[in-house]
């Protein structure tokens, strides 16, 4: 009889102070993600406590909501974790330019989520805009942040794939599309190089590689921009996004809309008229298996089995390539 009387004032004791929990946590300001869900996973949280009778784990284990600032909280006006791009660039960017400080003092800089060949670039495709990089891998590839943020949306989404959206606190999300597993979960904080995924062939691709993705405020910006794929590194360490480059450059449906001859789609159709008519190209000072599959849209992967080729073979100047 002792020992019930003892379990029930324990009992009584934790629910008490799970209440008072609790409520503490409806005091201030509500925050981005605040919303039903996560009140709901309080109120599972004060179930499973109370069956635990230990309050002391429970404040230590249930998260305060109230206490995380989502990456660029002031930036955005909602943390959404089911859809890729909810944001209006153009309603929410209100200056003419703004200046992105891509490595900030005591981060953990830039990554390259993976190193591979491009096989495709930003730009106008024939029927869609394209509006990431892609970057040659094999299955299963280890995909990492490119810089220090936090996991905003991972799943499964049309035409990405497996995906996984980081935010980062200078507003920027980068995006990693047709992963063949994802290794995240929204809220996770993930630092630059962290793994994130692996590389795969999911959603709207013919292939395997990923799809990268850099945006701000909802619209997609050219990646070649920021990224010196080459060498593998920034191109510099503070971008500045101008309204009128996303006039010229990177709003690419409008552009084709305008005139049909945005960027992308011009450097497309140049470099598809030096293929010979029976779609030979002739090597050039400077080329190597990566440039001419990216120039073509292509894989290294496929020009080296067309070619009999490996991936590291040394091309001859006039050399003959079946694209
Ligand atoms: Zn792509």
């Amino acid at each position: 009889m002792k020992k019930i009387t003892i379990i029930f004032t324990i009992i009584c004791v934790a629910f008490f102070n799970v209440n008072a929990i609790a409520n503490g946590f409806h005091d201030g300001k509500s925050k981005p993600g605040d919303d039903k869900k996560s009140k709901a996973k309080r109120e599972d949280t004060t179930k499973f406590v109370i069956n635990l009778e230990n309050v002391t784990e429970n404040e230590e284990e249930s998260p305060d909501t109230n206490l995380i600032l989502f990456p660029s909280h002031d930036l955005y006006a909602s943390w959404d974790t089911l859809m890729a791009h909810p944001y209006k660039f153009n309603e929410s960017f209100k200056s003419d330019s703004v200046v992105i400080q891509l490595i900030a003092n005591g981060d953990g800089g830039f990554s390259m989520p993976i190193k591979g060949p491009l096989t495709s670039v930003f730009g106008w495709r024939k029927y869609r805009p394209h509006y990431g990089t892609d970057i040659d891998l094999e299955t299963g590839d280890q995909i990492v942040s490119a810089f220090d943020g936090m996991v905003r949306l991972a799943k499964y989404c049309q035409g990405y794939g497996n995906c996984v959206i980081v935010r980062h606190n200078n507003g920027l999300e980068t995006v990693y599309g047709h992963l063949s597993r994802i290794l995240v979960e929204p809220g996770q904080i993930v630092n630059a190089g962290e793994l994130i995924g692996l590389g795969g062939n999911t959603g709207r691709s013919s292939g395997s590689h990923l799809h990268l993705e850099f945006r701000y405020l909802g619209q997609a910006l050219d990646t070649e921009d920021f990224i010196d794929y080459e060498k593998g590194e920034l191109k510099t360490n503070e971008f500045v996004l101008r309204k009128i480059d996303v006039e010229n450059k990177y709003d690419l449906r409008a552009l084709h809309n305008r005139h049909k001859r945005d960027i992308g789609y011009a450097r497309a159709s140049n470099s598809k008229s030096k293929l010979s008519k029976k779609g030979y190209y002739k090597v050039r000072k400077g080329d190597n298996l990566g440039k001419i599959a990216k120039r073509y849209h292509t894989s290294v992967k496929v020009l080296c089995k067309k070619n009999r080729l490996k991936p590291n073979s040394v091309l001859r100047l006039g050399q003959r390539i079946k694209i």
